[in-house]
């Protein structure tokens, strides 16, 4: 086995350093993003702002109290999500392993191509050299054997900088460090634990397993010391970004009749538009499909001579819309469009929807400071109630569709 390495990337003050990028002016003024309304919280404060002790979530009237002299502005989502996007375009040239934790942040499994740029040190600095020519801004690095050394080695690495950790310096470098830094403990763990004498990581690895299973659980009392030890297997999750999201059905018989028609694409809009917003898209793209009932004669070639199945004429049918959606009805209509447009006239065995040309939702949902899409947040009102209650607990006014045929795996947006 390789020695497995791992590099998290975290932009420094991400939204303040973006203000400053756009507005030289502001280049070494306390800058602070959010907190501008009575009732705002801060969400990004320049290093210059922290120096007065104003930092991200903390109530933007505390943060004029500490900073009377501070910049504050509303922000604007539109452009980070712009910027991370130019980030993510960077760290791509130099791993596919890409585990977004947001805008700003993301783990990297550079096992496989750190020896491509010299060594896990070289690659991470000519990352941070990408990143400052690519945005004009700066990034830290953490570099070690798991995701947990790497995310705390990155705050020791702030601002501009890079920390490596190397595989037997894990338990030195840990050792030291107060409990809170570990995940998963919070406020009211880490006072039970300070409680019974345990302070650092160290301490934690050290205490007798038993002890700690009475007050966190046994289970979680391995998970606790093993991880206060670095052992951490966890590996960077990458998700591909999707092409598509669709549903499609076969009907028990073949259709004919509009109300069917609409029935069935109805219910597959509202599906495949449910399962973008789980996943935070919408696309632009509405495609419909359809399966004639007739059959074409040919049938697909198989080997060994065996009889292949009958082969069905398909007609597809899309449209761009000029502006994305993840709306259930948006999508329906178009797909009726397109249908009554194709004028197929004879009966159909399978109807299809699907939606493509995908964009993320996540700059706007992120946005704290502007209002919603009106359509969307109706398709979220009733995912929380479906979430809640399961499918079927509310749909748009129309019969769902029974699936002659259904697959048994789980799309993507489906939970
Ligand atoms: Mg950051």
């Amino acid at each position: 086995m390789p020695q497995r390495w791992i590099l998290h990337a975290d932009m420094d003050a991400f939204y303040a350093s973006v203000e400053q990028r756009e507005r030289p002016e502001l280049k070494g003024k306390p800058v602070i993003v959010g907190g501008a309304s009575a009732r705002g919280v801060v969400s990004a404060a320049s290093y210059e702002a922290r120096k007065f002790g104003v930092h991200s979530a903390m109530p933007g009237f505390r943060a004029r109290q500490l900073c009377p002299e501070g910049v504050f502005l509303p922000g604007n989502m539109e452009l980070y999500g712009e910027v991370s996007r130019a980030i993510r375009k960077v760290f791509e040239e130099f791993t596919p392993e890409i585990e977004p934790l947001a805008l700003d942040e993301a783990f990297l499994d550079i096992t496989g191509s750190a020896k491509l740029f010299g060594g896990p040190v070289a690659l991470g600095e000519q990352l941070r050299d990408r990143v400052r020519e690519a945005t004009q801004l700066t990034v830290s690095a953490g570099i070690a054997p798991s995701k947990l050394v790497a995310k705390i080695a990155c705050t020791f690495s702030k601002p501009d900088g890079l920390h490596w950790v190397q595989p037997d310096e894990v338990e030195s470098f840990l050792r030291g460090l107060p409990i809170r830094r570990l995940w998963g403990v919070g406020p009211v763990l880490g006072e039970k634990l300070t409680a019974i004498g345990i302070q650092t990581l160290g301490d934690l690895a050290r205490t007798p397993q038993a002890h700690l299973a009475v007050i966190v659980g046994e289970d979680r009392a391995a998970d606790l010391q093993r991880l206060a030890r670095g052992d951490d297997s966890r590996a960077v999750s990458v998700s591909r970004a999707p092409k598509s999201y669709g549903e499609e059905n076969t009907f028990p018989s073949d259709v004919t009749e509009l109300l069917d028609v609409t029935n069935a694409l109805t219910t597959h809009a509202e599906a495949v538009a449910r399962r973008m917003r789980h996943d935070n898209y919408r696309g632009r793209t509405i495609t419909l499909k359809a399966k004639l009932g007739r059959r074409t004669g040919r049938r697909t070639p198989r080997v060994s001579g065996e009889q292949g199945d009958p082969v069905y004429p398909l007609v597809s049918r899309s449209r761009t819309l000029q502006v994305a959606t993840s709306d259930g009805p948006t999508i329906r209509d178009v797909a009726l469009a397109l249908w009554r447009e194709a004028k197929i006239g004879e009966p159909v065995r399978l109807l299809g929807v699907s939606v493509s040309k995908l964009e993320r939702r996540d700059a706007e949902q992120l946005d704290l400071f502007g209002a919603r899409n009106q359509t969307d947040a109706l398709g979220d009102a009733m995912d929380a109630i479906t979430d809640r209650y399961g499918k079927g607990a509310i749909s748009r006014a129309v019969d769902g569709v029974e699936k002659a045929t259904q697959s048994n795996s789980i799309k993507r947006g489906d939970k």
